[in-house]
C-alpha cells in the first residue's frame, strides 16, 4: 500500500480542545501548505479568556479525578492505552502533520509516531517507579520526602516536529501527575489536536490534555504568565524563550523547562571515516532542510582531510525527488514558509558578501514552494553570519583548523550549546573532546538521536534550561515537599 494521500480529503479541526471538546472560536490565522503554497484554512488565537478556560478545567479535572494522587499504576495503563492507541492512528497522525509541516510521510509512521508511542510508554512506566523517599532521622522523628505534581504545566511547541513535541512535553508532565494545557505552533495544529481527542480515547480524563490554538505574543503569553500554570515547558526558538523568561518574571516565579535553538557543530579529525562523516553531517542538514534544532550545520573539518570531506558531501548533498510531504516518492522538503525561506537566503547573501565562497547550493529552487538548495559554505571566518545565526536550513559552513585546540575553540558558540557530533577513530581524542565541547549532547561517530528516550536531551549556555525525555524530564515535572514529623 502506498503512503501517498490526497492532501484535501483531510478533515482538519481549526478549534481549541478543551475539557474532552472541541471549543469554535473565530478564525484568525491564514494557513499555507509549504509544498504548493495552497491555502490550508485558518486557525483561532486564543484570547486570554480562552486560556482561562482551559487552564480552569485543567485545574479542576486534575483535582476532581484524582489524577495526580490516584494509584500511579492507573496513570501507567491510561498513558500504556494512548501509546496504543497513537501507534493503532499512525498513519492518520503522520498526514494531518506531513500536510502542514515539511515532514515526510514516508518517514513519519515509522519515525516519529513510533518514537513518541515508545516515549510515553517509557514515562508510564515511571509513574509507579520514582517517587518520595523516606529519609534517615532520630528514633522519635518520621522524615519523608513527598513528590507531587505541579497541578497544571503549560507546554508550548514548535512547528517542526509536532508530534513527537507533543509526546516530549505530554508523556512526563502526564507520567507525573499533572493536567497540560498546550499550544502547539499556529502552524502546525492539526496532529496535536488529534493526539489530544486520542487521550480521551484511551481514558485519560477528558480535561487533563487541553490544546488551545493560537499564536506566541497573544496565546502564549497568557498561558506562561497564568497565575493557574505551575510549571512552564517550552520547545521554541531562543529569542522566543527569552521572551518567556521575561514574561514569567514580570508575572511571577514558576519553574520552567526551555529548549531552545542551536548551532551545532560536527568536528572531523584527518582519522575519521570520512565516508561515515559526510553521510552523517549531509544526513543531519538534508534531514527536513535543515529544520531541526540539532541540524549539525557548522563542519569543523582538519584541514588536510577538508578537500576529500568536501567532495563526499557535495556529492550527497542533492536534493532528490523534492515535493510535497504527502507523497511517498518525495525525499527532500521545503522551509516551512515563503519567510523562511527568504530567511535563508538573506543570512546565504550575507555570508557571502562577508567572504564566504559557496561550495554548493547558495539558492533558492525554482518551483513551487519555499525550497533551497542543500548549501555548503567555505572560507568562513567564525563571525561569518553563517557561523554565527541559526539559520534552520539546509546550509552547512566549512571551517579547517590545525590541531585539537584550535578544533574546540572553534566548535565553541559563544550563544549555542545544543548538540555536537565528533568523527575520529582515536577513542582518547574522542573522550577529551566529549568532556570538553559545552553542549548538552555529544554524539561519537554518528549524529543524530534515535530510540534513546532515556537519554535527557536539552541544551547548554542559551540553548535552554532543564531536560526533556530520560527521567529527568519526568522529576522536572514534579517538586518535593519534606515533611518531617515528631512520633
Ligand atoms: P518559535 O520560537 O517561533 O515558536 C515556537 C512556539 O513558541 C510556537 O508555538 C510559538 O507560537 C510560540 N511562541 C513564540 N513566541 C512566544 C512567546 N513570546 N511566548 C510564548 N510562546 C511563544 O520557533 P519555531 O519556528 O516554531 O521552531 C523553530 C525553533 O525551535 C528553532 O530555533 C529550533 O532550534 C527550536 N527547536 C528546539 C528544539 C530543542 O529540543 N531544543 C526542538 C525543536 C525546535
Amino acid at each position: 500500500m502506498s503512503l501517498s494521500f490526497d492532501p484535501d480529503t483531510l478533515d482538519l479541526r481549526r478549534a481549541h480542545f478543551i475539557g474532552g471538546e472541541y471549543v469554535a472560536d473565530d478564525a484568525a490565522l491564514e494557513l499555507t501548505r509549504p509544498s504548493d503554497q495552497r491555502p490550508l484554512g485558518a486557525v483561532p488565537v486564543a484570547s486570554a479568556g480562552t486560556v482561562d478556560r482551559a487552564v480552569e478545567t485543567a485545574a479542576r479535572v486534575q483535582r476532581a479525578s484524582g489524577w495526580g494522587r490516584g494509584q500511579p499504576r492507573d496513570r501507567t495503563r491510561a498513558l500504556h492505552r494512548w501509546a496504543s492507541l497513537i501507534d493503532a492512528h499512525a498513519t492518520e497522525l503522520s498526514q494531518l502533520e506531513a500536510v502542514a509541516s515539511t515532514r515526510l510521510i514516508s518517514q513519519l509512521p515509522g519515525i516519529d509516531v513510533t518514537v513518541t508511542s515508545e516515549q510515553i510508554r517509557f514515562f508510564a512506566e515511571l509513574a509507579d517507579k520514582e517517587g518520595g523517599a523516606l529519609v534517615p532521622t532520630s528514633d522519635d522523628r518520621l522524615g519523608m520526602v513527598l513528590d507531587e505534581p505541579y497541578g497544571v504545566v503549560a507546554a508550548i511547541t514548535p512547528w517542526n516536529f509536532p508530534i513527537s513535541m507533543a509526546g516530549w512535553k505530554l508523556g512526563p508532565a502526564l507520567a507525573a501527575g499533572n493536567a497540560v494545557v498546550l499550544k502547539p505552533s499556529e502552524m502546525t495544529p492539526f496532529a496535536t489536536l488529534r493526539m489530544a481527542e486520542l487521550s480521551v480515547e484511551a481514558g485519560i480524563p477528558a480535561g487533563l490534555v487541553n490544546v488551545v490554538l493560537g499564536d506566541g505574543p497573544v496565546t502564549g503569553t497568557a498561558m506562561t504568565g497564568h497565575p493557574g500554570i505551575g510549571k512552564v515547558s517550552f520547545t521554541g526558538s531562543t529569542l522566543a524563550g527569552r521572551a518567556i523568561m521575561e514574561n514569567i518574571a514580570r508575572a511571577g516565579v514558576k519553574p520552567m523547562t526551555l529548549e531552545l535553538g542551536g548551532k551545532s557543530p560536527q568536528v572531523v579529525f584527518a582519522d575519521a571515516d570520512l565516508d561515515l562523516a559526510a553521510r552523517c553531517i549531509a544526513g543531519s542538514i538534508m534531514f527536513n532542510a535543515g529544520q531541526a534544532c540539532v541540524a549539525g550545520s557548522r563542519v569543523i573539518v582538519a584541514a588536510s582531510v577538508a578537500d576529500e570531506l568536501a567532495a563526499r558531501l557535495v556529492a550527497l548533498m542533492l536534493p532528490v525527488n523534492p515535493g510535497p510531504g504527502w507523497l511517498a516518492e518525495t525525499g527532500y522538503s521545503p522551509a516551512i514558509s515563503a519567510r523562511q525561506r527568504d530567511r535563508i537566503d538573506q543570512i546565504v547573501q550575507s555570508a557571502i558578501t562577508a567572504g564566504a565562497e559557496v561550495v554548493c547550493g547558495g539558492v533558492p529552487m525554482d518551483m513551487p514552494g519555499f525550497f533551497y538548495q542543500p548549501t555548503l559554505l567555505g572560507g568562513v571566518d567564525a563571525a561569518n553570519p553563517a557561523v554565527t545565526e541559526e539559520i534552520f536550513g539546509p546550509v552547512l559552513t566549512l571551517q579547517t583548523f590545525t590541531d585539537e585546540a584550535e578544533a574546540l575553540a572553534l566548535a565553541d558558540h559563544p550563544t549555542y550549546g545544543l548538540a555536537a557530533g565528533v568523527f575520529t577513530r582515536d577513542l582518547s581524542r574522542a573522550l577529551r573532546m566529549t568532556r570538553a565541547i559545552q553542549a548538552g549532547t555529544v554524539w561519537v561517530n554518528r549524529y543524530g538521536r534515535s530510540r534513546d528516550h532515556i537519554l535527557p536531551t536539552g541544551g547548554y549556555k542559551s540553548s535552554g534550561i532543564g531536560k526533556d525525555l530520560g527521567r529527568e524530564a519526568y522529576h522536572a515535572n514534579r517538586r518535593s515537599k519534606s515533611v518531617l514529623i515528631d512520633i
